[in-house]
């Protein structure tokens, strides 16, 4: 036994005044109370024995001392009473002073017993004093234990009281006896303290239990309540134990079926995927955390994580499994939405062009085969340009819609961007993917996307071009594969709009040389690969040289010549149209000024539908003609019908802006394109250009004739000049000059030719030595 511990612990219990101190003097206090009426009855009867036992000694004094044990234990049950009712949660540090200032008075009470009347009595009596005395220190001290202090005050009276009327005896004997005593007294504290400090032990080991119960259920409660999660136990069978109301709701669990549900079996029944994960982290029989579950429940999809351990019995056993679960639904769905926002096409919802390219991909890693379609709409940037970008959208929107009513499930449809669309089409099976059958669905997307659209009370012809290009197992460039299929749909553009082209190797060799021929293009110019060369236009009436069309040529070192028409275009789709035109123009003018072999002649220059969109464009021609010196009416520039097809307002702008300087205006290649007659009539152009293609066909008489035929008269009606193109026969000229054009070049006279070559035609025909080339010279004046 630690001595300094238990007098710590003791003076602990009387002097401090926390809490617990506080519960345990209550808790201790209470007990000895409640045990009061019987003590009491016992001192009362003990006393009355003692009175008749003693009353031959007919003392005053003794029933003085009958009297004050009444009195006192009147008080100590007046005290009781006091108390009686009440369960004693905590007591003062004067409560337990008094208690021991009350056992010590009863104490000193029962000591007046042998201390003024053991010597005076007979020996019978002294053995009654003495048995009666013994008993009452021992019961009293056990009686008192649980407050130590008034118990050690109680049996050190009794003892001190016993020990002075045995010495006042004075008989031998007596010393036995005392010696008794003094080994018997300290047993009894010892057993009181002894029995004082287990009961502490259990106060404050019961009260810190109910402490932590509190506090647990403190903890449950707020987690219970605010927490998406819920406590779960399952037996080792896996049916649930104790399923709270929270848990029935996490599990979407009807909580009448809660006792008789296996968590694994349910988990099982309505896991979207996996269904077997949660029992195989139980077999692991290891403590897993926030193990995800998605599961379905009448159409609902909800995210679950259960974290858990298995619980064991005292052998180690495993008696079952507990956890927390949490409901992660939000979470989950967040995820997923931000997800689809990083994946989709805001406008259209369809899927972005880095989720398709990352399909592609997986479709490749797979190695599976499939196809890629690439869609362009054809009319989409004049609509937007016209109607605003709000229609434009909703254009796209519908346009997106029809694609995927057009499309099978399996297909994964996307906006790259702008007006580009792509559409993946995957397959289940390994192999190729049939190329008809991709032919068939972009046939499907063309007729659909080329259907008309009706916005806000407008009917819409939007059209599409479709590239396909298909990709075989084993294929692992993703972006070969939109290169071509990008490739099969500026062919299909070329080949004239709304229609779909499938990717062959031989445009890849046609690609490859487009890209090269951009990039040289770009220095083509510096490093005087350009030139122009001239071809003669007549005077179909007069037979004489009246003018000539400057047409460009390039001369690549390694290439050899490229078609402008091959150039021209690939100028156009890479924006160094501007740059070439206005080199084009100054070359024309000043050849006009300079070279002897243009004077007097009318110089034509072709002029893209791109050159003049663009806003500068009445700029460079004035700056070229001021710089150079050219008199305007010189100059004709020569357009197609093509520049009225995206803005016709603006281009009529900047052809009367042209029609301002004082240039003359063509209209190039009529009769191929759009022909609309109506632009005739809304622009004054100085001369009609007949395409060759109505040459031919007027050659081969038939309708083409009598088309060639109405032109010309309608042309000269408007007070137009016309030029026919294409002219290689006499008899073709024959024609012309029946129907009464102006103008006419071709072969017949000569090929475009070099500055040079042209200034030896120039001088052939100056001496008339080109005579003969020219059969309506001789009716000439
Ligand atoms: P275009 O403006 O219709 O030019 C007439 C084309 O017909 C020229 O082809 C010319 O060589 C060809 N040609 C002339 N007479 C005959 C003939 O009797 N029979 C046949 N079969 N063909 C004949 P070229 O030079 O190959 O030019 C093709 C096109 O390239 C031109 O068609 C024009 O649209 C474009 N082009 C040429 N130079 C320029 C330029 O400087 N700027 C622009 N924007 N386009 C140009
Ligand atoms: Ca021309
Ligand atoms: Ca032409």
């Amino acid at each position: 036994m630690d001595y300094k511990q238990i007098w710590a612990g003791i003076r602990s219990m009387y002097e401090d005044e926390g809490a617990l101190e506080g519960k345990i003097r209550g808790e201790h206090l209470g007990s000895v109370i409640r045990l009061t009426p019987y003590a009491m009855a016992a001192n009362i009867g003990s006393a009355s024995l003692m009175l008749w036992a003693l009353q031959d000694l007919r003392s005053i004094g003794l029933y003085l001392w009958y009297t004050c044990m009444l009195a006192t234990a009147c008080v100590a049950m007046q005290r009781w009473r006091h108390y009686a009712h009440r369960q004693l949660q905590t007591a003062s540090r004067r409560a337990a002073r008094r208690a021991t200032w009350h056992a010590s008075i009863l104490a000193v009470l029962w000591a007046c017993l042998p201390v003024f009347w053991f010597a005076s009595v007979t020996s019978g009596q002294q053995l009654l004093i003495a048995t009666l005395f013994t008993g009452m220190l021992s019961a009293g001290t056990f009686l008192l234990s649980p407050l130590p202090r008034a118990s050690l005050c109680y049996a050190s009276i009794f003892t001190a009281a016993a020990l002075w009327a045995l010495w006042d005896a004075g008989e031998p004997i007596m010393a036995g006896v005392a010696g008794l005593m003094v080994f018997y007294a300290p047993i009894n504290m010892v057993g009181a303290i002894s029995s004082w400090r287990k009961a502490t032990a259990l106060i404050i080991s019961r009260s810190e239990a109910v402490r932590q119960e509190q506090l647990l259920s403190t903890v449950f409660r707020d987690f219970e309540q605010s927490a998406n999660e819920a406590l779960w136990e399952i037996r080792t069978n896996g049916m649930l134990a104790q399923a709270s109301a929270r848990l029935c709701t996490l599990l979407r669990l009807p909580p009448a079926h809660a006792p008789s549900t296996s968590l694994p079996e349910w988990l099982a029944q309505h896991a979207v995927r996996e269904n077997d994960a949660f029992s195989k982290i139980l077999d692991q029989q290891a403590p897993f955390h926030s193990l995800p579950m998605a599961l379905e429940i009448h159409g609902e999809r909800f995210h679950l994580a259960f974290t858990g351990k298995p619980f064991k019995d005292e052998w180690g056993h495993i008696r079952g499994w507990r956890g927390v679960v949490a409901d992660k639904t939000s979470i989950v769905q967040a995820q997923e939405q931000l997800e689809r926002l990083a994946h989709t096409d805001s406008l259209t919802g369809l899927a972005n062009r880095f989720f398709i390219h990352q399909a592609i991909a997986e479709e490749m890693q797979a190695g599976r085969g499939g196809a890629l379609l690439l869609i362009d709409l054809d009319y989409f940037k004049t609509v937007n340009d016209t109607l605003g970008h709000s229609v434009g959208d909703a254009v796209l929107q519908e346009i997106a819609k029809r694609l995927q009513t057009a499309s099978a499930p399996t297909h994964l449809m996307a906006r790259l961007g702008g007006d580009e669309f792509a559409v993946l089409m995957r397959q289940s099976r390994d192999g190729s993917y049939p190329l008809a059958l991709a032919q068939r669905q972009a046939q499907i997307l063309a007729e659909a996307l080329n259907r008309p659209l009706h916005m806000e009370g407008r009917r819409l012809r939007m059209g599409a071009s479709i590239g396909l290009a298909l990709f075989e197992p084993g294929d692992t460039d993703v972006d070969g594969l939109l290169v071509q299929a990008d490739t099969a749909l500026y062919v299909a553009k070329d080949a004239g709009r709304g229609r779909y082209v499938a990717y062959t190797p031989e445009m890849g060799e046609r690609n490859q040389r487009k890209a090269r021929l951009e990039n040289d293009l770009r220095e083509a110019i510096q490093r005087r690969e350009m030139s122009l060369h001239w071809q003669p236009q007549i005077d179909v009436s007069t037979g004489r040289l009246c003018g000539a069309e400057g047409l460009l040529r390039w001369q690549h070192p390694e290439l050899g010549a490229i078609a402008p028409t091959e150039f021209i275009q690939i100028a156009e789709q890479s924006g160094i149209i501007d740059t070439l035109g206005a080199w084009v123009l100054l070359q024309a003018c000043e050849a006009a000024v300079h070279q002897p072999a243009l004077a007097g002649l009318d110089v034509s220059v072709n002029v893209s539908a791109l050159q003049l969109r663009d806003a500068d464009f009445v700029t460079v021609v004035q700056a070229t003609l001021l710089t150079t010196g050219l008199a305007p009416h010189r100059l004709e520039l020569e357009i197609t019908e093509s520049v009225f097809i995206e803005d016709p307002a603006r281009a009529l702008q900047q052809l009367h802006a042209l029609r301002a300087l004082g240039v003359r205006i063509a209209l190039d290649d009529f009769g191929t394109g759009y022909s609309s007659l109506s632009y005739l009539s809304q622009f004054p152009f100085h001369t009609l250009k007949i395409d060759r293609a109505f040459m031919q066909k007027a050659g081969e008489h038939g309708c083409g004739h009598t088309i060639v035929k109405s032109i010309v008269r309608m042309a000269s009606d408007l007070g137009m000049r016309t030029v026919a193109e294409g002219v290689e026969a006499p008899e073709q000229l024959a024609l012309l000059c029946e129907m009464g054009a102006t103008q006419a070049q071709g072969y017949l006279w000569s090929r475009p030719c070099s500055a040079e070559a042209f200034a030896a035609l120039r001088s052939k025909w100056d001496q008339g030595t080109a005579e003969e080339r020219v059969p309506m010279r001789s009716e000439a004046p």
